[in-house]
Formats: C-alpha cells, structure tokens, sequence
C-alpha cells in the first residue's frame, strides 16, 4: 500500500503541474471569446497556447510549481496511518526529480533544500472521516498568487459591510501580481488562523457552483461582479476578467472578532485528486 500511495502522490504532483483542469480552460476560452481588447484577447491566447503546450509535453505550466501541498482526507479505517507523511515525503522528492519541479522550499537559516522538502513543507492538512478509503489532493501553490493573499481582524460591529470592503480593497491592492484572472478564496470567521485555511480551501470548490447557503451565494455573486468592477484585467492590463470565480467559506466566530481571509489563485490553479480504496484501487477524480 505504501508504494501505491507514493506512486498515486507523484502521479497527482505531476497532473497538478502539467494539466489545468478542463473547466477552468473551457472558462478561459469563453473568456477569450468574449473579450473585446486585443491585448486582453491576446494574453489569454497565450495562455491557452502555454496550457496546451504543457499538456501535450506533460511538463509543468509555469517554472514556478509551487510549495508543495497535499490535502488529506482519511477514512478512519485505511489501513495507513501515520506513516502517510514519509510517504508523501518521499513522493514530493520523487516528483521533483522525475517532472521535474523547481525546487522552491527554503530552510530559514540553510537557504534553498533543492527537493522541495523541508521543515513543515510538504504541507499535509488531514480530515479524518468515515469509512475506509482516503481521498488525495495534490494543491501545489505558487508563490506570486501566494504573496497578493490578505488577512485582517475586522471590527465586528462592521458586520458584512466590512467584509466586503476587506475582500474588494484586497483585490484591488494585488493588481496584477498575482497573475490574474484570479481565482479567489474568502474565509469568514473562525479564528485568526482558521479563516485562511478556510479561505485556500475555498478555492476548491466546484467551479463556478454557488454555496447551497443562499446568503453565502448571494455573497458569492455581489463579490465576484464586484472585483470584476475593478477593471484589473487579464495579467492587470485592464481588458478581459479580472476573476474567473470566486467563493465563500465560513464558520462560526467569536462574538468580539470578525476574522477574514483571502486567498488569490492566478489562473493557473493547479490541483489533482485521487481516490484510494483500502484493497489499494485507484481512482483519479
Ligand atoms: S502567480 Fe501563477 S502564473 Fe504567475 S508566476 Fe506564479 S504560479 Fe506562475
């Protein structure tokens, strides 16, 4: 089962890296389609030719592959337990070699580790949940998408008004570093720490599906037509989608904060996930 998981982990680093996933290029087409500036029209031409081109030679989409991430979610009877990190240790270092991916983790104090491993890094976030089979998710991030991401404490008694402020201005102040069309992750509530994860997983969701919560998707909608409103554009030139989606995640808070979170993906939002059964059948979803 071991050699399976290692195997199916490189697998899924691999499909991240060299395929953005199908709904996200239809949406760049339609996109492309749509948008009357030549220089908008253009850029996302390139894009689509630099997708293409990485699916075709199964090499990376961008030289930058991102710290590497995987997000767990383990059925309380598969038979790996805690061995799992070593497992996606070893398949991180396979990845970087065999793809291969730029090396980006760096030790505070020894610089660059040139295998993409370091302290805290493969980042793992486990969920533990019923049943006996673990699902597998490849979420490698790059750095320029990472570096525009924003956080604050907002005074409760702002209420949503606040939030929405937050979220627009954040967007707003990223412009084009972080490569848009973006795709934007809003964490609401929690704590200080949790509102940013709930924030990166919310860039997971189903492509252009609102939340069931009708207020969230209302929330959903208003934001997304709003940092559209900015005119940032396709790599901020002012032309074509400033977002191609945007959602919402939230969790109850504390009466005394209003914690926010937002998380920006560039266009190239790259993840990959896999099924694994307990008899060691693979499924890639
Ligand atoms: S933000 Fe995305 S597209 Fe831009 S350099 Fe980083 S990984 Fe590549």
């Amino acid at each position: 089962m071991d050699k399976i998981l290692e195997d199916t982990a490189v697998e899924l680093l691999r499909r991240a890296a060299s395929e953005l996933r199908r709904e996200y290029v239809e949406a760049i087409y339609k996109a492309m389609e749509k948008c009357e500036g030549s220089i908008g029209r253009s850029q996302l031409d390139a894009i689509i030719r630099n997708i293409e081109l990485a699916r075709k030679s199964s090499e990376p989409i961008c030289q930058d592959t991102g710290i590497i991430g995987f997000i767990v979610r383990m059925g309380e009877d598969f038979p790996v337990r805690a061995g799992l990190r070593d497992i996606l240790v070893r398949a991180t270092r396979r990845a970087t070699e065999e793809i291969p991916l730029r090396p980006n983790a760096v030790d505070l104090f020894k610089g660059n580790t040139g295998d993409n491993v370091g302290p805290g890094i493969p980042i793992i976030d486990l969920e533990l949940v019923e049943g006996d089979e673990l699902e597998l998710t490849a979420f490698p991030k790059g750095g320029g998408s990472s570096n525009v991401a924003a956080h604050a404490m907002i005074t409760p008694g702002l209420g949503l008004r606040g939030v929405k402020r937050f979220v627009v201005e954040s967007v707003a102040r990223a412009g084009s570093l972080g490569c848009p069309p973006y795709f934007i992750g809003v964490g609401i509530g929690g704590t200080e720490d949790r509102c940013m994860l709930l924030a990166k997983k919310a860039l997971l969701k189903p492509f252009q599906v609102r939340n069931p919560d009708p207020n969230i998707a209302a929330l959903e909608e208003e934001l997304l037509q709003r940092v559209n409103e900015l005119g940032i554009g396709v790599m901020g030139l002012g032309e074509g989608p400033t977002a191609l989606d945007l959602h919402v995640e939230a969790a109850a808070r504390h009466p005394a904060t209003m914690p926010v979170g937002v998380v920006m993906s560039c266009w190239a939002l790259r993840h990959a996930t896999a099924k694994v059964t307990r008899e060691g059948r693979v499924h890639h979803l």
